[in-house]
């Protein structure tokens, strides 16, 4: 059902801020980097292997990321499991009780996504991604 780790999100105050320590230091290089506008958010993705870290900056104060990064700071935010489909993933989530919270939505990086909520799965937001733009109807 689940493919790999896609990516680990961190929740940043400033990509570019953050860079310093991710590109300078850590040697990583940015493969895109854009926003999401319905989500208020700017992202860049920086791979490492099969994997990437997703840079995640709220772009203005009325976004839910932003309060998150009020209340708790910066910090790891959310850790993605690439699907090969989206819709059969989450029918056979669905069928042991697990909800994606807000739906079905377009990601970063052009994929697809729907997150679980934390409370469901031990403490952790969970994205679950599929590459491409079909499959939108879930
Ligand atoms: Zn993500």
């Amino acid at each position: 059902m689940l493919k790999k780790i896609d990516h680990v999100g961190i929740l940043v105050s400033s990509i570019q801020e953050s860079l310093k320590f991710y590109q300078d230091t850590l040697d990583l290089t940015v493969a895109n980097m854009e926003e999401v506008e319905k989500e208020g958010v700017r992202v860049a993705f920086l791979p490492i292997g099969e994997s990437k870290i997703e840079l995640l900056e709220p772009l203005s104060k009325g976004v839910p990321l932003y309060h998150i990064l009020e209340k708790r700071g910066e910090g790891i935010h959310h850790i993605a499991f690439e699907t090969q489909s989206l819709s059969d993933c989450l029918n056979k989530i669905s069928a042991s009780g697990v909800l994606p919270i807000g739906g079905v939505r377009p990601g970063g990086n052009k994929k697809i996504v729907a997150f679980l909520h934390p409370k469901q799965t031990h403490g952790v937001l969970v994205e679950l991604c599929q590459k491409g733009e079909k499959d939108l109807e879930v």
